[in-house]
């Protein structure tokens, strides 16, 4: 078992939720996307109606809505389409991300740039969430890029 299952497993556990074989090769199947990307909820649906077929729509997003909750998995919504990713870091949790828009990696960016700015700012009001996420080229894309120059 990977380091990244046993972690995921382990919160699953805590929050006493069973491990099924369902949850167990849904979470495989993010595991392995390569460089972290991305994956369009209406695909992991696709995988797992492949690999369990008994299983129901509603079941497998109810799984991912868990997942996501639990914070094992991170949300992310392009246009109408949901997507979710594996966590990047499971002791970090609050963390931002660079995504290029070439390939789709996205990396870790533990920094908050939440500023005390922010706070004095809305100073009377409750924040609840925030989020920043940085686009761009990754270097591998730009370095593919100059070597077709
Ligand atoms: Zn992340
Ligand atoms: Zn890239
Ligand atoms: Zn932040």
């Amino acid at each position: 078992m990977t380091i990244q299952l046993e972690d995921a497993t382990q919160v699953l556990r805590e929050n006493h939720y069973k491990i099924t074989k369902q949850r167990k090769a849904m979470l495989s199947y993010l595991i392995d996307q390569a460089d972290c990307k991305y994956i369009p909820v209406t695909s992991i649906d696709q995988f797992m109606r492949q690999s369990f077929p008994n299983m129901s729509h509603n079941t497998i997003y109810r799984n991912i809505a868990e997942f996501t909750e639990l914070g094992i998995v991170e949300k992310s919504v392009q246009g109408e389409q949901a997507a979710v990713k594996f966590q990047c870091d499971f002791k970090h949790e609050h963390h931002h991300h660079f995504v290029c828009q070439n390939c789709g990696k996205v990396r870790e960016l533990p920094e908050c740039p939440l500023g005390v700015d922010v706070q004095t700012e809305l100073s009377g009001c409750e924040i609840s969430a925030h989020s920043f996420t940085v686009y761009g080229t990754c270097e591998d894309c730009l370095h593919a890029q100059q070597l077709k120059e």
